[in-house]
């Protein structure tokens, strides 16, 4: 935790914050924070600053505190990502957040498992508890939007034209001629499939929607390594 992300409900006066919980035991733990020192905060969906310690013991963590600097600037990526399975989503919920990803859609594909989407994980409070994770390691405070799509076809029939619209269009799959490209400067819509891959019918939909097929090379990657290599690669 590089940033101490403040909700409303912290809020106890005028620029003064309460603490308990899970972020008390971290400043207890692992900052090993007195009373005096100053710790970097920001408040969700808001601006950064510092909290100077006044007041900490077992029970709680008292601040006040001082926002002046904007948060880091977002990735212009909107992340379509075939629903992986529970753990490995944590992972990667946590990765993209503190990469700096605001848009993400989970969507469907013919080799996700239907049990994944019963999952508990996918409660709208749960997925955002592994998005501030993400946000408090890279010091960000903007919540990325995550949407639910469990039905492949009307997402890319009736979603996907929008969601593309002034973006460049690509869909990350293995053995495909071209390579993906390298430091684009322009917003990318970009799908991430399934463990066992996009299906040829979905490719070519994709494909029919503005979805550009490409290349990582001839390693296939793990979902989870495959995400944050390519958010990278078309990062200028
Ligand atoms: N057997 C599957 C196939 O050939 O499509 C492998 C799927 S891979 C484990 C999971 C996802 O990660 C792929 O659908 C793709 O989006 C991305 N990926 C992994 N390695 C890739 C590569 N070398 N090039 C492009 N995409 C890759």
């Amino acid at each position: 935790m590089n940033l101490i992300l403040l909700h409303e409900k912290d809020e106890i006066g005028q620029g003064r914050v309460r603490l308990q919980g899970r972020r008390l035991k971290h400043v207890l733990t692992v900052h090993r924070a007195t009373i005096g020192d100053e710790l970097r905060v920001g408040k969700i969906n808001g601006l950064i600053g510092t909290g100077k310690v006044i007041g900490l013991d077992e029970q709680e963590l008292v601040m006040d505190i001082q926002l002046d600097r904007q948060p880091p600037e977002p990735l212009p990526i909107t992340l379509l990502l075939a629903l992986p399975r529970p753990k490995m989503l944590k992972r990667i919920l946590q990765s993209v957040s503190s990469l700096g990803v605001k848009k993400i859609f989970l969507i469907n594909s013919y080799r996700v498992d239907k049990s994944f989407w019963g999952s508990p994980l996918l409660q709208p409070e749960t997925l955002n508890e592994h998005l501030i994770l993400g946000l408090e390691q890279a010091c960000d405070t903007v919540l990325p939007d995550i949407h639910l799509r469990p039905r492949f076809k009307p997402f890319v029939e009736d979603d996907l034209a929008e969601i593309c619209n002034g973006t460049r269009g690509y869909v990350a799959h293995p053995n495909v001629e071209m390579t993906c490209p390298c430091g684009v400067n322009q917003p990318v819509t970009l799908a991430i499939g399934p463990e066992g891959g996009f299906i040829p019918y979905e490719v070519e939909m994709l494909q029919a929607h503005g979805l550009t097929p490409v290349s990582l090379g001839e390693r296939i990657l793990r979902v989870e390594t495959a995400v944050p290599v390519i958010l990278s690669r078309l990062t200028p």
